[in-house]
């Protein structure tokens, strides 16, 4: 299978202080992959720069076989919730026409085609109702799974959330998995950080385990190993409890 995702020596700081420290990792197609590791672990960083999002240090990235830069338009990305404003005014449809833009051209507006196929992607997650609603009255989980339909919208090929599931209610939870899920079957790549543990085995084919460092990445179950997950949450035995890993 193809390498969606190659990543070697990678090196990310801010203001000389280290956050990512040599990742070397490949994914590949159809696969959908858990970042997991503590907080502050560097998994929002990976992501934004593996997306050219910040600069970084040194190193390669690859999203099939080409820079990100050339192949932007098949990546679709949903930010952490606290990084987006919620209070800008935007409607929930218009929220969703964002991820038809990229197929579009700079000068082109939407039109009917766009706009049903917007329509549709909110079907997809359950969100129809919702369409003529402000993006900032919605609850956390609704907003969530508008800004998944975005990136559906965008019929991208390879997709990044960043804790998706956090401050969600289960039913939003449960409609995003599944939808990733599909997506994952369908051949698109899909990295996910998050960091509840316990659903790690329900959720992902590969995790990859960050702590700066790449401390594991492969099956899940032979991340999930005491010895491996020791390294990265050193020093936080109760984390360790609290996630099931008796040490
Ligand atoms: P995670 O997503 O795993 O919680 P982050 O990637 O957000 O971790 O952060 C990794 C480290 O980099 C942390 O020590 C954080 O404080 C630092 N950091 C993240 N963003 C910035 C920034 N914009 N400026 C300076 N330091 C940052
Ligand atoms: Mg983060």
């Amino acid at each position: 299978m193809i390498n969606t995702i190659s990543v070697k020596n990678l090196h990310v700081s801010y203001y000389g202080k280290e956050a990512i420290n040599g990742i070397n990792l490949s994914v590949k197609a159809g696969n959908l992959v858990g970042i997991i590791g503590p907080n502050g672990a560097g998994k929002s960083t990976f992501i934004k720069a593996l997306l050219n999002l910040i600069p970084i240090d040194k190193g390669e990235i690859e999203i099939y076989g080409s820079s990100i830069n050339d192949v932007r338009k098949k990546i679709a990305y949903v930010p952490q919730r606290s990084q987006i404003d919620w209070d800008f005014p935007i409607h929930v449809l218009d929220t969703v026409l964002i991820g038809t833009y990229p197929s579009l051209g700079i000068f082109k507006r939407p039109k009917k085609k766009e706009k049903e196929w917007a329509y549709e992607c909110l079907k997809k997650v359950g969100m129809e109702s919702f369409y003529n609603r402000q993006i900032g009255e919605l609850s956390g989980g609704q907003q969530q799974r508008v800004f998944l339909a975005r990136a559906l919208a965008q019929q991208a090929e390879v997709f990044f959330l960043d804790e998706p599931f956090v401050g969600i209610d289960m039913a939003s939870e449960e409609t995003i998995i599944h939808l990733l899920k599909d997506l994952r079957d369908q051949g698109k790549t899909v990295v996910v950080v998050h960091h509840d543990l316990s659903k790690a085995n329900d959720y992902f084919d590969e995790l990859v385990l960050l702590n700066k460092e790449l401390i594991g990445f492969g099956r899940v179950d032979d991340v999930l190993q005491p010895e491996v997950m020791m390294r990265a949450y050193e020093g936080q035995l109760s984390f360790m409890k609290e996630i099931g890993v008796h040490v």
